[in-house]
């Protein structure tokens, strides 16, 4: 109806006034680096790139994953037509099992995001949702997707993990090209440098928007290749060829794989794959070719105990000492199978200090110490780690080529979209007002070739508990944290059979909160407080919810103030 009225209203209408408007919505993964998740939509059509979790810190207590938050896709759940995803890493696909949960469209992702996704849904708890699973093959060698009045295809990007994409948005507002993590790597592992010859391309016949990867954007000049890996793996391999000796990478780093089963075949040494992630996609980056290692080349976790273990060499899970993985078991004695012998090397071929995980990887490498194994990692040993994400030179490169009109940095940090601005501003001399920093929420209008932040949806975190299934709320959470923090402070009221407080005859239990037997004084001052404020409240015949309320409070204020501690106060009542 608005098309019309402006069609009928003005006779000089041009006619990019009449093409429908575009949104771009950044539900996830501008503000942090993790769970990606951007819509696109337009008239009756939504589609959704990316769909990945987040790892929370240490103060989220038992929480494994946060996911993006769905709330608008479901209230658009008729619009909703497809999800795209650029590759394969948790932070981009893995909440796709949360999403199956929800919604039933078909997902366009590439052979290697099948089979890791397939693989993630044999799991007992996701088992029901492979049925569910629709998959298209979206690689740049399929043909374009029409999905309403979006055309979508994409075209090779390097990263730090096989078949990275950047995706092609044919729009009526014009073109979009969505980037996310990629560099410039002139001599990748298992495949071809990215091809910029489309960027070029699409340059030249016009792109409205670039959203564009900006993590790296601080770090001066080009990127360096994953090839200078390969000599220092072998080069290790060489050096210890009579110890045990165990490389942690991420499950996804398919190249690093390789790297690593090369280095050991060279050296006629047996791959023994420990940890669930590296060796559900180590067969899954076999059976797609990407990795050559015949089965006699292959000793179980079971099995290791038989050979010497200088014939082995191991590719374990954990390179982020996160709790629980096959590493950080390993460090403290406690893996089944694989024993540390007291000389063992352990090579981290990650980024061993990334924001958030840098302790837990420090934890570990103690433990790894104190077990006598000796830890190698890229502070100490040179060319161990290159980043999968383009440093300035790269991003201004791809930015140059597009010729984009507008810019939107993703999948960074506040403070890297906000470098990445001013530099696409100096150097390209694009105007402040072209490049938008998207916060979490924020909705990007295209209307009459004009970019422009008109709206705003609430977006919260949602967290996923430790059994990576069930959703913890938050409330949870912060009692979960006063609990760790504060400690707990129970009282227990007993009522006689006529439902009377025996307000002299109150118990306290603390727990976490202070020493009971050191602190005599103040748990006597406590139960008199008690009773003068129980007199109080039970004179004023409240309903028992806002009783129990008002007395939790008037405790909880009456311990800060003589401790400087708020515990999570209960009130229990016991008839006797
Ligand atoms: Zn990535």
């Amino acid at each position: 109806m608005e098309l019309f009225s402006i069609a009928q209203g003005n006779e000089n209408t041009k006619e990019h006034d009449l093409k429908s408007k575009v949104k771009i919505i950044a539900l996830s993964g501008t503000e942090s680096v993790t769970k990606n998740m951007t819509l696109y939509e337009c008239e009756d059509t939504l589609i959704a790139v990316d769909c990945g979790v987040d790892f929370p810190d240490n103060d989220a207590l038992g929480v494994n994953v946060v996911i993006p938050d769905f709330t608008y896709l479901q209230e658009n759940v008729h619009k909703l037509k497809a999800l795209f995803i650029t590759h394969g890493h948790e932070d981009h696909i893995g909440a796709i099992p949360f999403f199956l949960e929800d919604f039933d469209v078909p997902i366009y992702a590439g052979r290697l995001v099948q089979g890791i996704v397939n693989e993630k849904l044999k799991d007992k708890s996701f088992k029901r949702l492979a049925e569910k699973v629709k998959f298209h093959t979206f690689a740049p060698d399929t043909p374009e997707v029409t999905v309403g009045p979006f055309k979508l295809s994409c075209f090779h990007v390097n990263h730090s993990v096989p078949e990275a994409t950047g995706i092609i948005i044919k729009t009526p507002q014009g073109t979009i090209l969505h980037m996310a993590d990629y560099k410039i790597d002139k001599s990748p592992i298992l495949e071809q440098t990215i091809d910029l010859s489309f960027v070029e391309k699409l340059g030249k016949e016009g792109v409205l928007c670039l959203l564009s990867d900006c993590l790296g954007v601080t770090k001066e000049g080009s990127s360096k290749s994953e090839q200078i890996i390969t000599q220092t793996i072998n080069d290790l391999v060489q050096k210890y060829d009579d110890r045990q000796l165990l490389f942690t990478t991420l499950s996804s780093n398919i190249g690093r794989m390789k790297q690593i089963i090369d280095a050991a075949k060279n050296a006629g040494r047996r791959l023994v794959f420990i940890g669930r992630s590296i060796s559900q996609n180590f067969k899954v980056a076999r059976s797609l070719g990407y990795l050559d290692l015949d089965d006699s080349f292959i000793v179980g976790e079971k099995e290791v105990a038989d050979y010497d273990q200088k014939d082995l060499v191991y590719i374990i899970a954990g390179a982020y000492g996160t709790q629980g993985s096959a590493l950080d078991r390993l460090s403290r004695g406690e893996h089944d199978y694989v024993k540390l012998e007291k000389d063992s090397i352990v090579v981290f071929t990650a980024d061993p200090s990334p924001p958030g995980v840098d302790v837990d990887v420090e934890r570990v490498m103690a433990n790894l110490t104190l077990a006598g194994a000796e830890a190698i990692y890229s502070d100490i040993q040179e060319d161990l780690y290159v980043s999968g994400h383009g440093t300035r030179e790269d991003l201004m490169t791809v930015a140059r080529l597009s010729k984009a009109k507008y810019y939107i940095p993703i999948g960074g940090t506040l403070v890297k979209m906000r470098a990445y601005k001013n530099i696409i501003h100096e150097e390209l001399g694009i105007n402040k007002d072209n490049i938008f920093e998207l916060h979490e929420g924020d909705v990007l209008k295209f209307d009459k070739n004009a970019g422009k932040i008109v709206d705003h949806i609430d977006v919260k975190e949602i967290y996923i508990g430790a059994d990576g299934v069930t959703e913890v709320n938050p409330v949870v959470l912060r009692d979960r944290g006063q609990l760790a923090t504060e400690g707990v402070f129970v009282v227990v009221i007993p009522s006689s059979s006529d439902n009377r407080f025996m307000v002299d005859k109150v118990e306290v239990i603390t727990r976490g909160f202070i020493y009971v037997k050191e602190s005599a004084e103040l748990m006597n001052k406590s139960k008199k407080y008690i009773a003068k404020v129980l007199n109080k409240h039970m004179s004023k015949k409240e309903d028992w919810q806002t009783f129990r309320r008002k007395v939790e409070n008037d405790i909880a204020s009456f311990l800060r103030k003589e401790t400087r501690h708020t515990p999570l106060v209960i009130i229990h009542t016991l008839n006797i």
